[in-house]
């Protein structure tokens, strides 16, 4: 019996996003008073936003 998964999508951990400036948006991991807090930060013109969808 063949069972063709619909679930094909790729991991979404390989999305990645551009800032309007052209660079790339690298995810980086800030620790702050004990606690882990993920920001977005354009390589090219240092934007920093909460989110990578925070750029476009
Ligand atoms: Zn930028």
């Amino acid at each position: 019996m063949a069972q063709v998964s619909k679930n094909a999508r790729t991991s979404s951990s390989t999305q990645r996003f551009y800032c309007p400036c052209g660079g790339e948006v690298k995810m980086k991991t800030v620790f702050e008073n004990g606690k882990v807090k993920n920001m977005a930060e354009c390589e090219k013109c240092k934007r920093v936003e909460r989110k990578p969808s925070d750029f476009n």
